[in-house]
């Protein structure tokens, strides 16, 4: 293998969604793919026959696609190093398989699934670890020719050498080590003849010329296992790099319970794709001191992304971060966009979105203001009612007050006196409202917005006031006159 050629993989196993740690992991392959001129190979680990769901893998490389995580070799491409779906290259792990029990690495093992469970139960009452107990490590040739050939189902299994350790570099953990009798002897092929995770991922990477191991920390202790494969098949491994895992604030596992940990609910909720890639890059990463901008484009991150910088402590899903940064790209980002993705979430909400100048200007002026773009017809909501909502219900006794009285019947008079109500005439109109009722400042101010908006704050009264229009604006005023 060509040492300078990096190659790294995204390995899903297709359930139908992508979960937020995974997309991660996909970013981090494709950065460090980028950054150093390597290649991103797309393999579908789709072995466990149960846990299949019909279009995952189309859906899947779709989002990959939209979030700008572009592969290089995989499914429905190019390449010389396929298949990519685990699926179709089940000869091949049986091959090594068999040469693995050759080696004495490896060896048949005959337990039902009955057996197994009581094997567990009473380790678990004993308090021991649970684990295979090794029956079948040293039977005879005679006996597993016998056994094999009476046709009952069987399994292989790794011969973990015992009293002994295994020891591997990770970029971010440093050296790990490990004993290996506390290492499993892992199943490398099921009853039905599948291969496990672990066999068909190290003979994978390894056929596929993987450089580098880019995962989540969750996969660490599997590792040793795989190691012993390398090393039993004389093969070198790639170089591992454990991102850390993504926490809830409470620090536990990120979970469903609090929170979504799905991409495409994310992406349904209107967190744009620059956010959620932006966000991800950080969940784990930073770009090194002196760096302080988080705010970072695909490009840039390709540029600045390294290993080495990939943190050791758990990463903490802070919600908040997220929605500060997406709101930070809703304001920045090209409005036509802005309108074509939020107009979906106005026509869900059953707001009558004929008129596209007005959705435009309603859009552009109430962007700034929230998180998400599924939030976007509750803040404007008051464009689409004929009854003002009151933030602070209490305030509309404000209205009812004498001055109020007044500031609205002259307003109400000026502006029917217009034809249209643009922000230029409106600012026009307020300063003679200001000349006649002689109140100025907060006491001329609240009770208009009050009127028109139901609160003291919130976007500009000007052009509130030309999104509203001049029939709506009478309408408001003179339910107190
Ligand atoms: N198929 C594994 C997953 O679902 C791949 C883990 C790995 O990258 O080795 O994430």
């Amino acid at each position: 293998m060509d040492n300078t050629k990096i190659r790294v993989r995204y390995a899903p196993s297709p359930t139908g969604y992508i979960h937020i740690g995974n997309l991660r992991t996909a970013l981090y392959n494709y950065l460090f793919s980028r950054h150093n001129n390597g290649t991103l190979i797309l393999r579908v680990e789709d072995t466990d026959k149960e846990r299949k769901v019909e279009g995952a893998v189309e859906n899947l490389i779709s989002s990959l696609k939209l979030l700008g995580i572009e592969y290089d070799e995989g499914p429905f491409k190019d390449g010389e190093y396929g298949p990519y779906f685990q699926s179709e290259r089940l000869d091949i792990y049986m091959k090594y398989a068999l040469e693995l029990v050759e080696k004495g690495d490896a060896y048949y093992a005959f337990e039902t699934s009955a057996e197994l469970d009581a094997m567990r139960e009473k380790q678990l009452a004993e308090g021991k670890q649970t684990m295979y107990d090794g029956k079948a490590r040293d039977f005879s040739k005679e006996k597993v020719e016998e056994l094999l050939a009476s046709g009952i189902p069987y399994v292989i299994r790794l011969k973990v050498p015992r009293d002994s350790e295994v020891t591997f570099e990770d970029i971010v953990k440093g050296t790990v080590t490990i004993e290996t009798n506390l290492i499993d002897d892992q199943i490398l092929i099921k009853s039905d003849g599948y291969p496990t995770y672990h066999l068909a991922n190290v003979i994978d990477d390894h056929l596929m010329e993987v450089s580098h191991i880019i995962r989540g920390e969750e996969w660490v202790t599997s590792v040793p296992k795989h190691v012993l494969i390398y090393e039993s098949l004389g093969w070198k491994p790639p170089v591992f790099a454990h991102a850390p895992l993504i926490l809830n604030p409470d620090k536990s596992k990120l979970s469903k319970r609090q929170g979504d940990v799905a991409v495409e609910d994310y992406l349904r909720k209107g967190y744009l794709k620059e956010t959620l890639i932006n966000f991800l890059a950080f969940l784990g990463w930073n770009p090194g001191e002196g760096e302080e901008e988080e705010l970072l484009s695909m490009d840039e991150l390709i540029s600045k992304f390294t290993l080495e910088r990939v943190h050791k402590a758990g990463a903490i899903f802070n919600i908040d971060k997220l929605n500060w940064m997406n709101n930070h790209y809703i304001k920045e980002y090209d409005l036509d966009s802005i309108i074509n993705m939020s107009l979906p979430y106005f026509e869900k909400a059953n707001m009558d979105i004929s008129n596209a100048e007005r959705m435009l200007k309603i859009i552009s002026l109430m962007r700034v203001y929230v998180d998400k773009l599924e939030d976007l017809p509750v803040k404007s909501e008051m464009f689409f009612t004929d009854k003002v909502k009151f933030a602070i219900p209490e305030e509309e006794e404000i209205l009812k007050a004498e001055d109020s009285k007044r500031i609205m019947a002259s307003l109400k008079r000026e502006v029917e006196s217009e034809e249209k109500i643009t922000p230029e005439n409106f600012k026009e109109i307020m300063k003679k409202v200001q000349d006649e009722t002689k109140l100025k400042g907060k006491g001329l101010y609240k009770p208009v917005r009050l009127a028109l908006l139901g609160s003291e704050h919130g976007p500009d009264l000007a052009k509130v006031a030309e999104i509203l229009g001049k029939e709506q604006i009478i309408s408001f005023l003179s339910v107190y006159l």
